[in-house]
């Protein structure tokens, strides 16, 4: 077979697998040698919003991609480009140089890439295949980081959705009628593997190299794809089956936990569908809960459209009539919040869950991102700065859809004047306290009937009284959404 290329890149971002990754394929099948490289930047890894316990799972990620691409008689160059204090002014700027000057060097004449849709890669892109095409390099973007391709997830009049139940038929429908057929790894080309040996690389950093440190907070997740996927296995032989019922409880531990992976791309969304829905069809199959479940994987589908066909929603409400709310600005506030201080258990408790395992349940995000912004008063953003800096599955697609729904600003929104009661909701979602138990050893001997409400109970009173007056609040914020409608 007759090669369209001589040399191809591949260059890896967040997409550390190898399997089902179309940009891997393509280069295997149409170049004679092939490349993938990870060019590292140390101003985002040092960055204070990329969370050092998601820096670390990076890390390990692109260690075991390394070892997965040898396996495939290839390799991965890995490169680091360290902070260029001349240019700090403009980093995109200088990492963009990195690439264009790697690309010269290792004389490459085609560039593989899978796309990604946070607006900073979309500018870095279009900079890059600029570049690529006044010097000869030919680019082939193609798309994996969600489950069908971005342009394709549109209303028939070719706008995009903005409520989710439609988006969602629209990609069930289209999986269930011609399901994609997922890619193995492909085996890179003869020579590749002494080519990629030829070309000067850096030993992967550590954390510690970088100058980060997680501090108290710890993770028993583990980077990469083989991790990744073994992850999904035990979770569809088990926890699946309580999922539809039981995600919702604070105390149940049966959900994935594959944020960080799909994340970094360990594993690709299309994967964890297809073995998701293979197993739908089994007889005896809890096929409710691995619906709900590819459900809640299309959510993240629905996040990633939304931040690439909206950019502005990274600092913007989605919806512009919330675009002039006021915020408080209450530092005191913000800071016991952040610490898990409130005086309300349960956001105190997801807030130490947080800071000591980079993670967080979903109706405890719901709860504590609620409370942030319509009992606080305080800007979304702050929050989700907050959980970028702090989360192992950070995802500024997920966070920025995430926060602005809580909100009641962005797509979907849950209603201004729907503000969770973290009281009641701590009595539904965790009603024997297992998950209170769990982060505040120091309401542990408190009787069920109390916990959630500790001062209501005399071994309860030394527990912080509520920073805030829910009531008296509520009244004030409601009045800040309607004036800015
Ligand atoms: P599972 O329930 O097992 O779901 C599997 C996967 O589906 C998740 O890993 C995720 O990739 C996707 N998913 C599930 N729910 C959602 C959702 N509502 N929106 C988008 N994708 C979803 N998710 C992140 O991955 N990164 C974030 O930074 C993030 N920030 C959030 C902030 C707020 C305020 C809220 C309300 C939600 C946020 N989420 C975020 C969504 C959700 O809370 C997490 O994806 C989920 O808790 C991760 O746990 P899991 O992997 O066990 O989820």
């Amino acid at each position: 077979m007759i090669s369209r290329y001589r040399r191809g890149v591949v260059w890896y971002r967040l997409d550390l697998r190898t399997a089902d990754h179309p940009a891997l394929t393509a280069a295997s099948r149409d170049c004679d040698l092939v490349l993938p490289v990870f060019l590292m930047h140390e101003h985002r890894m040092r960055h204070p919003l990329t969370a050092p316990l998601r820096a670390g799972f990076l890390l390990e990620s692109i260690a075991a991609l390394q070892r997965n691409l040898e396996r495939l008689d290839g390799g991965l160059c890995f490169r680091l480009i360290p902070t260029d204090d001349m240019l700090m002014s403009d980093p995109l700027a200088q990492y963009q140089d990195a690439v264009c000057t790697f690309l010269r060097e290792v004389q490459a004449d085609a560039l593989y890439l899978t796309p990604q849709v946070e607006p900073g890669f979309v500018r870095q892109d279009s900079a890059i295949r600029d570049w690529c095409t006044r010097h000869g390099v030919a680019v082939h973007a193609i798309e994996s980081t969600t489950t069908l391709p971005l342009a394709s997830l549109a209303q028939q009049s070719g706008e995009p959705y903005r409520v989710y139940t439609p988006f969602w038929r629209n990609l069930w429908g289209r999986w269930q009628a011609d399901p994609p057929a997922i890619l193995p790894p492909p085996r890179l080309p003869a020579g590749s593997a002494d080519w990629i040996a030829s070309v000067p690389a850096d030993p992967l950093p550590t954390l510690h190299s970088l100058g980060r440190n997680p501090g108290d907070a710890a993770t028993n997740l583990t980077g990469g794809e083989g991790a990744a996927r073994r992850q999904l296995t035990a979770f569809l032989e088990g926890p699946v089956a309580d999922y539809a019922d039981g995600r919702d409880f604070l105390g149940r531990d049966v959900t994935s936990r594959l944020g960080a992976a799909l994340q970094s791309g360990c594993l690709s969304s299309r994967e964890v569908i297809a073995q998701s829905a293979a197993r739908m069809w089994q007889p005896g199959s809890p096929a409710a809960s691995l619906e709900k479940f590819i459900k809640e994987v299309a959510w993240r589908d629905f996040a990633h459209a939304i931040l690439w066909h909206f950019p502005e929603t990274v600092r913007d409400a989605f919806q512009e009539r919330y675009r002039t709310l006021t915020w408080r600005d209450d530092p005191i506030a913000f800071t016991a919040w952040s610490e898990g201080q409130t005086g309300y258990p349960v956001i105190d408790a997801a807030m130490r869950e947080l800071g000591a395992t980079g993670t967080m349940h979903n109706r405890a995000r719901m709860l504590t991102a609620s409370f942030l912004t319509k009992d606080l008063g305080l800007h979304w953003r702050l929050g989700a700065d907050w959980f970028l800096a702090h989360l192992i599955d950070g995802s500024l697609a997920n966070n920025t859809l995430g926060w602005q729904w809580t909100a009641g600003i962005g797509t979907d929104a849950a209603p201004y004047f729907r503000i969770f009661n973290p009281v009641t909701q701590a009595q539904k979602f965790d009603p024997h306290g297992v998950y209170l138990r769990r982060w505040l050893p120091e309401l542990a001997h408190l009787p069920d009937a109390v916990i959630h409400d500790p001062l209501r109970h005399p071994a309860g009173l030394s527990y912080p009284a509520p920073i805030i007056d829910r009531a008296a609040q509520r009244q004030l914020i409601l009045a800040r959404y309607q004036q800015s409608r």
